[in-house]
């Protein structure tokens, strides 16, 4: 069962013309996060791993190809968390940062604090020789056309918002049993300037514990935060319910208690794995036994082999015909 890896690139509607570059990416992410686990790296390691290719990929909302808010700007928000000592590092309206979770595992490993923010993020990272990176090149052609239809008097907002999510993260167990997860996003279209959102939030964007499991979350993060979403799967967990079970009462009391859609991802110390949504899509893709499993509609589970022999593709281009189980 050990080592796994589950990702995910966000809750809601990817448009037909996206979806298979949305598969696309959460399969390099989960075999980047894989390949480290399988090379005896931590779940720590392996979770940041998987998130960078998700943010250096512009068709998911986080690093490069990040929502715009109301100013037409972008700000960033990420959140690590290691369950073998409760540490998590976590940065919040971040800018001119390619890598925002880089940034909070920086966080997590240098400072004494759990989350920063704006300029005072941006003070650490240029102390620690981070490189800033122009606002322009987190900004793609894609954004800009959400944002801009967005404002348009006729706009439906939360059909907006459902269409343009794809906060990216994930979950993961190493070889030792130690869980870890790592959630990053440019937050919700048109949001106003400073808002941070559950994504950077212990226990709402993400949490992860030893002793029960770890989450990642995606979905409007003003509802995940009113139910701390991650952290509420994990006690469903603790109660004795599985990573499944626990999931989905959590997203069901979510959507019943303020009417909120998401997603998660959740592994148990034991390399039990969900990749659980209510929304009507969400791109996932797990690695486990060598396997990569994935899937975007509910109740979709595509596989294919993830030994380089009978996959020279290495996880570039479109995710091969899997099979449907
Ligand atoms: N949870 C993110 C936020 O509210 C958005 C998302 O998951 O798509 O910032």
């Amino acid at each position: 069962m050990l080592p796994v890896v589950v990702v995910h690139g966000g809750a809601g509607h990817v448009p037909r013309t996206r979806a298979e570059q949305s598969l696309s990416g959460v399969c390099s992410a989960a075999r980047g996060g894989y390949a480290v686990l399988r090379g005896g790296g931590s779940s720590m390691d392996a979770v940041v791993e998987a998130v960078r290719i998700l943010e250096n990929d512009p068709h998911f909302n986080a690093g490069c190809g990040s929502v715009l808010n109301v100013r037409g700007d972008v700000e960033m928000d990420a959140i690590v968390m290691d369950g073998r000592t409760l540490s998590s590092g976590a940065v919040s309206a971040v800018r001119n940062i390619a890598n925002p979770v880089q940034l909070a595992r920086l966080v997590m490993d240098k400072t004494s604090h759990a989350c920063l923010t704006a300029g005072g993020a941006q003070q650490f990272a240029r102390s620690l020789g981070v490189p800033e990176v122009p606002q322009e090149s987190l900004i793609t052609e894609y954004s800009r056309m959400r944002w801009k239809k967005n404002l348009a008097p006729d706009a439906n907002p939360v059909e907006c918002q459902m269409g343009k999510m794809g906060t990216v993260g994930a979950v993961a167990v190493d070889r030792e049993g130690n869980v870890a997860c790592a959630t990053s996003t440019g937050g919700m279209l048109n949001k106003m300037e400073g808002r941070v959102g559950d994504t950077p939030c212990i226990g709402s964007g993400g949490y992860a514990d030893n002793q029960s499991g770890a989450v990642s979350t995606t979905g409007v993060g003003e509802a995940i935060m009113k139910v701390t979403l991650a952290r509420l799967i994990l006690f469903h967990m603790e109660q004795g319910q599985s990573v499944e079970a626990a999931s989905d009462l959590g997203l069901a009391h979510m959507k019943s208690r303020v009417g909120g859609l998401g997603g998660v991802v959740t592994v148990d110390p034991q390399g039990r794995w969900a990749a659980r949504f209510n929304s009507l899509q969400m791109a996932w893709a797990a690695g486990q036994n060598g396997t990569l499993h994935y899937g975007l509609y509910a109740g979709e589970d595509f596989t294919q082999s993830m030994d380089p022999d009978q996959d020279p593709d290495q996880g570039h281009g479109p995710p091969p015909a899997g099979v449907r189980h």
